[in-house]
Formats: C-alpha cells, structure tokens, sequence
C-alpha cells in the first residue's frame, strides 16, 4: 500500500506562499510516486489555483470541508461538487477543529462524508480523543463511538480513508508512543473492518498529530499506518519534504 502524506494548511497561506510551497513540494514528491501519494489541502480560496499549478505534477489537492448538501443557500461553505471541479481528489471531514469550532458532530461527519463519496471524492474521515477522554480511559469508547456514527454506508472500498488524530497531540508537539499508535491503528483497523465488511489490508487509517521532520521515520514504519496527516510542518516546505521523503 503505497503511504499517503497529506499537508492540512488550514487557515494559513497566500497566492505566493502557495505557489512557491506548491511547486517545491511536487519536485520532491514527483520522485517518490511509487511510495507515497502527496496531497495538499489548502484553503478553500486557493485550492483552484494549487489545482492548476498541480497540472502534471502527481501531487494531488484536497479540500479542508465540504457542505452536506449538493448545493444551496449556505453562505460561507464549499460543496463537494466545487471541490471536484476544480480538480480535488480528496476532502478532509470531521477535522477535531470543525469539531470543536464549528460544532460538527459525528452524524453531520457521516453526512458529509457520504456526500464526498457520492461526487467521487474520498473522504479523509478525522477521528480521535480529546485529553480528557484519553486520561478518564475512554480513548477507546470515543474512537469506538466515532468508528460507528462517522463511516457512511457508502464506504464500500477504497472510496474512504481514516485519519488517527488525538486531539492532544494536534499542534502540542506531544505525539503517542509507538506502542499506543501501533494499539489504536490495530483497533481502528479491526473495527472498520467489522462495521464495513472490508477485509482489513483495504483498510487505509493515517496518523495525524504533531508529525515533523524528525519523528516521520518511525510514525511511519509503525504497523498499521498508512500515511500521515500533517499541520503545521505542511507549511515548511523543507519539513514538509523531509516527511515525504521519510514516507
Ligand atoms: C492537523 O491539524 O491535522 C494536525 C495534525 O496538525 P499538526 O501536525 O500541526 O499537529
């Protein structure tokens, strides 16, 4: 299974900066297509613009959201069919952020999601505990809960993707150790495999949560993972590289 690296800009990012990071991360990544697939989600206004400086390259776009609806009176939000048009192939959903922000709950994740399928993008399906539930032991309970309410019935095959990101670890510089990392892919693998009738290689879950340059090596050679989602080191192009060197 070839590894998936994905930069998550969130709100971060101008034409330049785009540009420039853009083009420097397909140099890189243009040479290790046989490993790892590259994908960069920048925000909404730029994604057209990445989309088409893209054109050749094999790093691919994605989205940071996409609405539940087709189309409407929605001010402010971006439909999965936008997102296609312009060239995505991917769309982060359920991101701990529009969680916490935008008050999305694991119904609205689903929804969204199976909207992604049905329009022929693959949903990045973001799951994870916060502190709080990892200290009360509950960190298995939460994924558990999220495992069931936030994969649609469209997820039939290869047409969704998991993302492992605790809540604690996003932007902290803290990460899990190998050892949980290893425990909670193995679980999330097995649930899905359980809630979708999937055989458990089709299973693709990628960490996410503080991942640099220096620690991508070993997140990456855990069992289990299948890539990472990246923050805050997607927007250094050198750290950026390094990660996608590593996968
Ligand atoms: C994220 O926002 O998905 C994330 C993993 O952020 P960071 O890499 O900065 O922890």
């Amino acid at each position: 299974m070839q590894k998936i690296v994905i930069g998550n800009w969130k709100m971060h990012g101008d034409p330049a900066m785009a540009h420039t990071l853009a083009l420097q991360v397909a140099d890189v990544a243009d040479k290790c297509t046989e490993k790892a697939e590259v994908v960069l989600c920048p925000p909404a206004i730029l994604v057209l613009q990445l989309a088409t400086w893209l054109v050749g390259s094999a790093v691919k776009t994605g989205g940071q959201d996409c609405h539940i609806q087709p189309e409407g009176a929605f001010t402010g939000d971006t439909s999965a069919a936008m997102l296609k048009q312009v060239g995505c192939k991917y769309v982060l959903v359920g991101h701990s952020e529009r969680r916490k922000f935008h008050h999305e709950t694991n119904a609205d994740v689903r929804n969204k999601a199976a909207r992604a399928i049905k329009t022929g993008l693959i949903p990045v399906i973001c799951i994870g505990e916060t502190e709080e539930e990892r200290n009360a032991g509950k960190a298995k309970d939460v994924l558990g809960e999220q495992i069931r309410e936030c994969i649609p019935e469209e997820a039939i095959s290869h047409n969704f993707i998991l993302a492992y990101e605790p809540v604690w670890a996003i932007g902290s510089g803290k990460t899990p150790t190998a050892d949980d990392i290893l425990l909670m892919h193995d679980y999330i693998i097995s649930l899905t495999a359980k809630r979708t009738g999937l055989d458990l290689e089709q299973i693709h879950v990628l960490y996410g949560g503080s991942v640099k340059g220096d620690n991508a090596r070993e997140i990456l050679a855990i069992e289990g993972v299948g890539g990472v989602l990246v923050g805050g080191a997607s927007l250094k192009s050198e750290e950026f590289c390094r990660i996608i060197q590593a996968a």
